[in-house]
């Protein structure tokens, strides 16, 4: 088998883990999977589909009837379900007040799980996400962990939204995303939790550039 260049970046949510990989993968000319966007992605296909998102045998069948593939596109990478564009439907507050519950079902995990990994074994990839460094690749040769203050990654979530146009509430930003993260770190499978081989980085004072420079030095040394 081929030997593949394989980073990990997890974090909670907000903490600019995938504006960092965006970048760094552009400069180190390796591929970006965005996983947070596949669960995103089957969370929509669910609420599409009507089916309960506790009803883990439908959840199941589900994962049968989806299709999932990232396209790069001139304005970046798109996500595609079933040959539907769904790069902004999936980004809804509706999409991420949901995605926690989807994500904690064995089911989709494994099957998750299994598409990264099958795209890790064959390029040079660079992914992000909550499991990455600990389940989907624990041999990767760089891991990074990227947190900062619940206060800075709601306003950096809030700035984003705002830039689309959608009005959002700081305080109430700052619930949503604790309360993500809660369910996300006391999930049974997979929960996020730092690797123990993993660099620990706080973003909390430090620019994107900055974070980006950081991490490619780290890489090219
Ligand atoms: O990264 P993003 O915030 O888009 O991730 C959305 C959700 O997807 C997370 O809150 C988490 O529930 C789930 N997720 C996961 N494992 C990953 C990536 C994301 O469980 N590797």
């Amino acid at each position: 088998m081929k030997e593949t260049l394989q980073i990990a970046i997890d974090g909670p949510a907000g903490a600019g883990k995938s504006s960092v990989a965006k970048a760094l993968a552009k400069r180190l000319g390796c591929i970006y999977l965005d996983t947070g966007a596949m669960y995103r992605a089957v969370t929509w296909f669910a609420m599409q589909e009507q089916v309960s998102l506790e009803d883990s045998a439908a959840m199941e069948a589900l994962l049968e009837k989806i299709q999932l593939e990232f396209k790069e596109e001139p304005g970046g990478q798109h996500l595609y379900c079933n040959g539907v564009d769904i790069t902004e439907a999936i980004r809804t507050t509706e999409i991420s007040a949901n995605v926690s519950a989807v994500a904690m079902l064995p089911s989709v995990r494994e099957a998750m799980v299994a598409q990264q990994q099958k795209i890790a074994a064959d390029c040079d990839v660079l992914m992000d996400g909550r499991d990455i460094g600990t389940t989907v690749l624990p041999d990767a040769r760089y891991k990074f962990f990227l947190t900062a203050s619940l206060e800075e990654r709601a306003r950096r979530r809030c700035l984003e939204l705002q830039q689309k146009g959608i009005a959002v509430d700081l305080e109430q930003m700052k619930r949503d995303i604790a309360l993500r993260d809660e369910k996300d770190s006391k999930r049974a499978v997979s929960p996020l939790v730092q690797a123990a081989d993993a660099e620990r980085i706080d973003t909390s004072d430090m620019t994107l550039e900055e974070v980006v420079e950081k991490l490619f030095a780290k890489i090219a040394k």
